[in-house]
């Protein structure tokens, strides 16, 4: 398979945005609580996408436990997270793209 994520042989493919993973679940818990929500392909990506450039992206390579920052740098409150989507669901309601 043609992998681009490649830098001198090294693939950089699996350095994930630690944000990722907080947004997933906290869109998912959107969705059980609201049924109105659109469930189609494009409103779920366009929430996605935007509730991760909402936030300033948290990529960390992912072979050791050390960060960066320390762990305190990397953890983001829940309530950011919460914000970021909130904000992405409106947005889309207002302007969907199906
Ligand atoms: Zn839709």
């Amino acid at each position: 398979m043609d992998n681009k994520y490649l830098i001198i042989g090294h693939s950089v493919e699996d350095i994930r945005n630690d944000n990722e993973l907080l947004i997933i679940k906290k869109i998912n818990e959107a969705f059980q609580n609201d049924p109105q929500l659109c469930r189609c392909r494009l409103c779920v990506e366009d929430i996605y996408a935007l509730s991760l450039n909402y936030l300033p992206a948290r990529y960390k390579q992912s072979l050791t436990l050390a960060t960066l920052h320390g762990e305190k740098g990397w953890q983001i409150e829940d309530a950011r997270i919460e914000e970021a989507v909130r904000s992405a669901i409106e947005q889309v309601k207002k302007r969907p793209h199906h």
